[in-house]
This record gives structure tokens, sequence and C-alpha cells, in this order.
């Protein structure tokens, strides 16, 4: 890291601390050459990974379609913003340590309905009716059965495997 005072290329770390919530590291550091000191932050470059669709297409990954879809799922509920905000966020964690590769459509649908599943039941169902667009009953029956017995294995239609 150059000194922005003398141009030396050489200074030293002299303390180190999470900030904003531990999404960046605030660095203190010391010029070798002029001993000034200076910060600077440090911060994950966001490389999210495409979204592989159901036909095959890949998509830039879009948060603000992930967050509608969660929101209209979570319309009228009881649910504090925090509470949502928190999940989007682990959301976008669990794709975000996918790095720059590609992640299906479907695999961030299951961690949606993973969520919804905590948040709200009735959110949950509803989520998971539009995405699973339920062509049969005992589909249906299967998401309420889970509900129920919150030890039961997640259910598994098996056609986006
Ligand atoms: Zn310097």
């Amino acid at each position: 890291m150059r000194c922005p005072f003398c141009q030396t290329q050489d200074t030293r770390v002299i303390d180190s601390r999470l900030a904003s919530e531990g999404d960046q590291v605030r660095r203190r550091r010391e010029c070798v050459g002029c001993g000034e000191r200076f910060t600077t932050y440090e911060s994950a470059e966001l490389v999210m990974p495409r979204v592989v669709k159901r036909d095959g297409t890949r998509v830039q990954f879009d948060e603000l379609r992930l967050r509608t879809g969660m929101m209209r799922a979570l319309e009228k509920r009881p649910v504090a913003t925090e509470a949502v905000e928190a999940a989007l966020n682990r959301i976008r964690q669990r794709i975000q340590a996918l790095g720059d590769g590609e992640v299906a459509a479907s695999t961030i649908g299951e961690w949606v309905m993973e969520e919804l599943r905590e948040l709200d039941q009735v959110a949950y169902v509803r989520f998971a009716s539009v995405y699973r667009s339920f062509q049969d009953v005992s589909a249906f029956r299967e998401v309420i059965e889970g509900l129920e017995d919150p030890d039961a294995p997640r259910m598994n239609n098996g056609e986006r495997s």
C-alpha cells in the first residue's frame, strides 16, 4: 500500500478492525518512509454468480427481483422489516459464497423457501404455491404436512434436480 503523502511503497499496518458491521476491515497504517499515518478500508469485491434459469439461459443475479418476490409473499403479514432484511442478507451471503460461478435459480428458490418457512408460514405457502406452481393436490399437501412437522425432511419432488 503506497503512502499517500510521500508515495513510499512501504507502509505497515498498526491497527486492524472490522467496520460497517463486519463487511469492511478498517486498517490504520503508518508509512515507513515519512511516518505519516492514514486509514484504509478493505471490503470483499462483490462478484455475484450468474443465475441459471430453468430453460438454461443465464442472467445476472437481480437482488430487486429476489426482494420483490419475498415481499409479495409477505404482503400484509406480521413480519418485521428487520427480519426480512436479515433473511435477504443470509440468502445474498449464500449466493456470494459461491463466488463468481453459477447458481441455479431453483437453488435460490429453495433458499428463499427455507427463510420464509422460518419467518411466516402463510408467506411460505404463498411463495411455495407460486414457485412450485402446484401441479396437483399432493404437492400442496406435502408442503402443508411439512409445516406441521418441523423435523420432516424437506420436500423434494425431484423435478428440479
Ligand atoms: Zn510516507
